[in-house]
């Protein structure tokens, strides 16, 4: 687009260029305008590339954030509810589609569109861009359609030059003013245009360091307290690093500062940290992003001006108070960024009053038109206010649990909405531990609380100090798992390794920080503005200055953090239960006492009764079935047998039944474990309290019960009086090359039917004692890795026939089934002779991804990595189920038992029962349950209740 440099045409008729390239999938998902985007296409019309905003009325609304991203979208609703909004346009999101596709170049007539809502914008302001006596400047300001804080670029006070510089001087009667936004334009400039970075990562950012060095020179530490003169010479400044550094000049006509700027931030849609957070939010690439062009309002005016963010509730903690930062004479970022520390907003009161007021209007306007918690971002102008972005704030799984559960109280929403609300991945935190308070009071008599900052991201982290985020992230995968990561300041580019950390901390910065934003996205401990603190990256030290004096921590050092106080703790701190688990898992807090847990179990019963699915636990021992109750479990899904095997005193003779020569040692060797494995049944039995409990047949191959060391050898030989060298051979024998496919499952009791006869006699005989107690039982039988109809029939029928027995033996019956997992292919594809003999099916998703795929889950981390990135996968399908590989194999398996017996109970018992895609897709193809790991059962309530809410 050099023509919108160049061209001076100022024709509003939109040229006929047909758009290339649109979205591969439409905006499906939205709206009026794509369709009225599509039925321009059809009528040979070109769709509309750009959506004005501001004098009281816009052309969006906040409906069509695909067409004009998130930021676009709001700023159009806000101007249509007649908030103050500084007038400006947005070009949308086809047209960043439109660059993408035409080889980063920007369509022919986009100059002439931009041209006109200039024009437009300049008679609201009553001022003219580029007009060197009243210059009208812009921001230019990304906005895809999710929220991607900070992850791609804004450039301010767009328009400048000298000339303009000068200009602007005059005409505001504040020379400071001018150069102020002067000096800044050029280094937002020259870093995100031009691309003037610093060079390596224990460097500052170049300009800042002519800043810092400036400062200095004028012996002064704030930059709000630089003086006019000295604000042009840091212009020139910065122009000639430009110059040395890059060899081009800074660019002086504004509509090619314009376009250098559109460009930038459409490509800054690419750009590391942008690909990065879509990757870890699965936001998909093809999306784009709109760019907004906006007049600037200016909060460096001085006194009487301010910049700050602010939230309509506590982010953290979900309270219902205004909450927010501010700083008098700064623009933008500066609040974010930690140039100075922010003030508190209530402060804000006292500083301007009027505008105040207004502020606090405007959140009570907000919250009853959005119904949600927003994060709102303004600008005072001489006293004057103006909204610059409003969208839902994000916050920790503690505030999502309360904003939603107290919206309904007061009535804004409904459950039903509080219950598509609330991030289902959210609740973990909720069971979090937190540090225990003897522990603590003892670290702190000791004196070894360090500092206090704020409490940006709630919950207790103990961990070794890491100082660098691509360390983190190496050490993080070196299996280091506990990590701290101390910053003076975070950056978007620190994701990964703040990924990779358990929590981490800041000196700077407040709680609308970078820091404090990732943290409650990511649910991870953090304290920002520890002000107390400061750093030696190159000596990789942390000094904090105490009461007491000065305490250097290294790198490695072992720290704590509280994320509800804020406060930092030397050395170790041992933890314990959050209030949920303290609640339902150690009953020793009453729920009454619990404010926290108390919110937890409103949201609980709301999901439960909004739900269809049924959930159920992976449990295998009687306080895992416990506990699984207790997070609302309504039966065991998959009990597996195999890790009982591993318990006190029965992995000897579990050993010598595997080494055993002939079916009768076999046998003696399973008559000592059929006690022990009754016992253990029994248990769960006593726990699950009539509760269906699904019991899996032995699995993994027999290999994987016996030692893999020379003593453990030796000592197998001793107790079995067998000889070193035989126990050997027997090692050698069962040894697989590919065990994922081996002998294992069902062909361990095809091969040994005495096996499975006794598992299913000490199930049988639990059931029948329990029940002789009052309890009511329930067993399910599965049989896993059935391929065939046969293996099945074999099995099940050795199943009923130990059942008759003991019933006969015991004088008592129980009723119990009979069923089958469902995780090879071939089961998948022949359900419906399976469904003959199954009274069940449950699928093994894991197994059946493994198979369906070709690729061992232990294996995936070799390739996944690189999968992602190329977009093979979208999402690790052992986490989520492949919906059109893994998912199909599960419709037709369902379709085709359902069409042998209507009522076949079905259901999932893979780790993906506990994953809130997999959920909804249970839900869509009518499984009965999901069975997860006891502690994801909240988030599979939850994530059912979304998917029937979804239907
Ligand atoms: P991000 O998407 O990273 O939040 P924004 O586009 O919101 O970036 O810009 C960052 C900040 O720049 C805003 O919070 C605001 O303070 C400032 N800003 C943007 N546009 C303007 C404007 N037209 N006038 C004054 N300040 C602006
Ligand atoms: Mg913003
Ligand atoms: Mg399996």
């Amino acid at each position: 687009m050099p023509s919108l440099a160049k061209n001076k045409s100022k024709s509003l008729k939109p040229k006929k260029v047909a758009l290339k390239n649109g979205h591969k999938n439409g905006h499906k998902n939205g709206i009026k305008v794509s369709a009225k985007t599509a039925i321009l296409k059809k009528a040979g019309k070109v769709a509309k590339r750009t959506f004005f905003f501001g004098g009281g009325k816009a052309e969006g609304t906040k409906e069509m954030k695909n067409l004009l991203g998130g930021k676009g979208a709001n700023l159009a609703e806000m101007a249509n509810i007649g908030l103050p909004v500084p007038p400006g346009f947005t070009i949308t999101t086809d047209v960043c589609t439109e660059f993408y596709a035409g080889g980063k170049k920007l369509p022919k007539a986009l100059g002439d569109d931009i041209r006109a809502q200039i024009a437009r914008m300049e008679k609201v302001v009553g001022a003219k861009f580029g007009d060197a006596k009243n210059p009208m400047l812009v921001s230019v300001r990304s906005g895809a359609r999710a929220s991607m804080p900070g992850m791609m670029d804004t450039i301010l006070n767009l328009g400048l030059n000298d000339t303009t510089a000068a200009g602007l001087a005059a005409k505001s009667g504040n020379e400071r003013f001018a150069y102020d936004s002067y000096r800044r334009f050029i280094a937002m400039y020259g870093d995100v245009v031009l691309g003037l970075k610093p060079e390596k990562k224990e460097d500052h950012d170049p300009f800042d360091e002519i800043l810092a060095a400036k400062k200095k020179a004028r012996g002064v530490k704030l930059d709000s307290e630089l003086p006019a003169d000295a604000l042009k010479e840091l212009v020139a400044e910065f122009k000639a690093e430009i110059k040395n550094r890059l060899g081009v000049d800074f660019p002086n006509d504004p509509y090619a500062q314009l376009e250098g700027a559109i460009k930038a931030v459409f490509q800054s849609w690419q750009n590391d940290r942008a690909n990065l957070y879509r990757r870890l939010n699965n936001i998909p690439a093809e999306w784009g992003t709109a760019v907004n062009v906006q007049a600037m309002v200016f909060g460096n005016k001085g006194a009487d001006s301010a910049t700050g963010v602010c939230f309509t509730r506590d982010p953290a903690s979900g309270e219902n108070v205004f909450y927010g930062e501010f700083l008098v004479n700064a623009q933008g970022e500066d609040v974010v960024a930690g140039i100075r520390t922010p003030e508190k907003i209530e402060a804000l009161g006292n500083v301007l009053p009027k505008a105040y007021k207004q502020l606090l209007d405007i959140r009570k306007k907000l919250e009853k038109h959005y119904k949600e918690m927003q994060d709102i971002e303004f600008t005072i102008e001489n006293g004057t206010l103006y909204m610059l972005q409003c969208r839902n704030g994000k916050r920790t799984g503690f505030a999502g649990v309360r904003i939603a559960v107290e919206m309904v109280d007061e009535k804004l929403i409904s459950k039903e909405e509080a219950l598509r609300r609330v991030e289902p991945e959210a609740l973990n935190q909720l069971l979090r531990p937190v540090f225990l308070p003897a522990a603590k009071k003892k670290a702190i008599e000791e004196g070894r609380l360090l500092a206090k900052g704020l409490p940006a991201g709630p919950g207790a982290a103990t961990g070794k100090v890491v100082f660098f985020a691509d360390e983190a992230e190496a050490l993080a995968a070196k299996g280091e798992t506990n990590l701290i990561l101390c910053r003076h300041e975070t950056s978007p580019e620190d994701i990964r390794g703040m990924n990779a950390s358990l929590g981490f901390m800041t000196a700077f910065g407040g709680m609308t920080s970078h820091a404090a934003l990732v943290a409650r996205q990511m649910g991870k401990v953090c304290i920002v503005g520890c002000d107390a603190l400061s750093f030696d990256y190159h000596a990789r030290t942390m000094t904090v200055t105490t009461a007491q004096g000065e305490v250097v921590v290294k790198e490695g050092d072992w720290i704590s953090i509280d994320g509800f106080a804020g406060e930092v703790i030397n050395g170790r701190v041992d933890t314990t239960p959050s209030e949920v688990i303290r609640v339902l898992i150690e009953k020793n807090l009453d729920a009454k006492e619990a404010p926290v847990y108390a919110r937890y179990a409103k949201l609980m019963s709301w999901a439960d009764a909004a739900r269809r699915l049924r959930v159920r636990a992976n449990a295998d021992q009687p306080d895992q079935s416990e506990a699984a109750v207790a997070f609302g479990a309504e039966g065991i899904g998959l009990c597996r047998t195999e890790h009982m095997f591993f318990g006190e005193g029965k992995i000897g003779p579990m050993r010598e039944m595997i080494v055993a020569e002939n079916e009768a040692d076999r046998r003696a060797a399973l008559d000592k474990l059929l006690p022990l494995q009754r016992e253990d049944f029994a248990g769960i039995f006593r726990a699950m309290k009539g509760r269906p409990v699904t019991i899996r047949t032995l699995d993994p191959p027999l290999h994987e019960f016996l030692p893999h060391d020379e003593a453990g050898v030796r000592d197998l030989a001793r107790d079995t009086g067998k000889s070193v060298e035989a126990i050997q051979e027997r090692i050698h024998d069962l040894k697989e090359s590919n065990p994922m496919l081996g002998h294992r499952g069902c062909r361990l009791g095809i091969t040994y039917p005495e096996i499975t006869e006794m598992q299913a006699r000490a199930v049988f005989e639990a059931a029948v004692d329990v029940s002789k107690e009052g309890i009511e039982v329930f067993p399910e039988i599965m049989i896993p890795l059935v391929g065939t109809k046969k293996e099945l029939d074999l099995q099940a029928a050795i199943v009923r026939k130990a059942a008759a027995d003991v019933f006969a033996a015991r004088g008592k019956k129980v009723g119990y089934m009979v069923g089958t997992m469902i995780e090879i292919p071939r089961a998948a594809l022949t359900a419906d002779q399976i469904a003959e003999t199954a009274e069940f099916f449950s699928f093994g998703t894991n197994d059946l991804t493994q198979m369906t795929f070709g690729l061992s889950r232990d294996d995936v981390p070799r390739v996944l990595a690189a999968y992602q990135a190329q977009d093979i996968y979208q999402v690790d399908p052992f986490v989520s189920v492949d919906r059109q590989g893994v998912g199909s194999l599960m419709k037709t398996a369902a379709s085709l038992g359902r069409g042998v017996k209507p009522k076949l109970k079905l259901g999932i018992c893979g780790e993906h029962g506990g994953d809130p895609s997999s959920v909804e897709f249970c839900n869509e193809i009518g499984l009965d349950y999901v069975s997860c790991s006891p502690y994801r059962l909240p988030i599979a309530r939850l994530a059912a209740a979304q998917a029937a809410l979804k239907q």
